[in-house]
């Protein structure tokens, strides 16, 4: 049993562990500065280009706020 794994946004050669992203995310964001990534609100799995935030959170399936419009 190894967890399941998930590539970091930063860096594709990195596979986390998902309880472990958080942490690691906080980390390389660090190390890699020039990567203008911003987190989704919605989720903390999301990492989403700030050019395209605004397209990612009117599509992004974990948008509360679309759901609750959605009956
Ligand atoms: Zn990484
Ligand atoms: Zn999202």
């Amino acid at each position: 049993m190894t967890g399941e794994l998930v590539q970091c946004p930063f860096n594709p050669s990195h596979a986390v562990k998902r309880i472990r992203f958080p942490i690691h995310i906080t980390k390389c964001r660090q190390n890699h500065p020039h990567v203008d990534l911003v987190p989704c609100p919605y989720n903390a799995m999301h990492w989403i280009p700030q050019r395209q935030l605004a397209d990612h959170l009117a599509n992004c399936r974990d948008n509360f706020e679309l759901a609750a419009s959605d009956s």
